[in-house]
């Protein structure tokens, strides 16, 4: 039995997919997006996060510390009369995950939902991810990915799953490198097989400033997505200015690398002309 990280469940999730969900969400991503808005997903390791606004310094939870330097033990979480620190990560074997999804799995399946696996990038433990889902054959199995990860795999794991959200972030190779620190080249593959695929499925585009926020881009993506035939619709997900919030919590410095405050230009009407059904969220 394999055991995962994962540093969330959200339960009543309305945006993850059809109908009302539960969503897991996975540690760990290869993408370094500078819009990232969980940036308690990158690592693979648990975090310890802090929300300094509200400490009144009392200090409970720097005598119960044993370490120089943070190891996430957790022993200051459970001290601190606030309740102004928590542990991001926790490791959970296949099967507890499975016992915890399916606590609540007939009250989603009533609502016509099920359960979505998101993070960070569920891909990066594709072989944890790949035992869950085959012990929940019955629910409505969705995925929120990047579609960053090698064909064979793509291909497998979405064999097991209902429903698929994919971002293209970016069409153009050397942005999308730029920009999110790897190359699009197996997104694109991945997406490729989606389009030849029965799996129903949705693109999301994270709509950046400055980024890629640009006719060439969006019409480059329709062009590619043209003729789909399970393709639901193109989400775009326009970039919010409070994606940085958590970044202090981590004692991280959030460092996008465009114009944060720039507004963005959206385009439903373009994926229209190609057939393409589009919502702005
Ligand atoms: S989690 Fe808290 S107690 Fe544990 S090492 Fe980090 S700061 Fe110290
Ligand atoms: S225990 Fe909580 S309130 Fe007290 S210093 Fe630590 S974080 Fe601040």
């Amino acid at each position: 039995m394999l055991t995962g990280t994962i540093f969330d469940i959200k339960e009543f999730a309305v945006f993850d997919g059809p109908g009302m969900r539960q969503t897991v969400f996975f540690k760990g991503c290869p993408l370094r997006c500078s819009w990232c808005h969980n940036p308690e997903g990158l690592c693979m390791q648990p975090q310890l996060m802090v929300s300094h606004a509200s400490c009144t310094d009392c200090g409970r939870c720097r005598a119960v510390c044993q370490h120089e330097t943070c190891i996430a033990c957790g022993a200051c979480v459970a001290v601190c009369p606030l309740r102004l620190r928590k542990i991001a990560g926790e490791a959970v074997s296949s099967e507890e995950l499975v016992r915890r999804i399916r606590k609540n799995a007939s009250y989603y399946a009533r609502y016509g939902g099920g359960v979505t696996f998101s993070g960070g990038e569920p891909f990066m433990q594709h072989a944890f991810l790949l035992e869950v889902l085959k012990q929940i054959p019955d629910l409505h199995r969705a995925i929120e990915t990047s579609g960053f990860c090698d064909q064979a795999v793509f291909e497998e794991v979405v064999r097991h799953l209902d429903y698929v959200m994919m971002d293209l972030k970016i069409f153009d190779e050397e942005k999308h490198l730029r920009y999110t620190g790897v190359s699009n080249q197996k997104i694109l593959e991945n997406a490729r097989q989606l389009c030849s695929s029965d799996t129903p499925f949705v693109i999301r585009i994270p709509v950046i400033p400055g980024v890629n926020d640009n006719e060439e881009n969006y019409r480059a993506t329709a062009e590619f997505l043209q003729g789909a035939k399970a393709l639901q619709k193109v989400e775009l997900l326009p970039y919010h200015k409070t994606a940085g919030a958590k970044y202090s919590m981590l004692g991280m410095e959030y460092q996008p690398d465009f114009d944060p405050e720039a507004a963005v230009q959206t385009s439903a009407k373009l994926f229209a002309e190609y057939g393409i059904a589009c919502e702005v969220l």
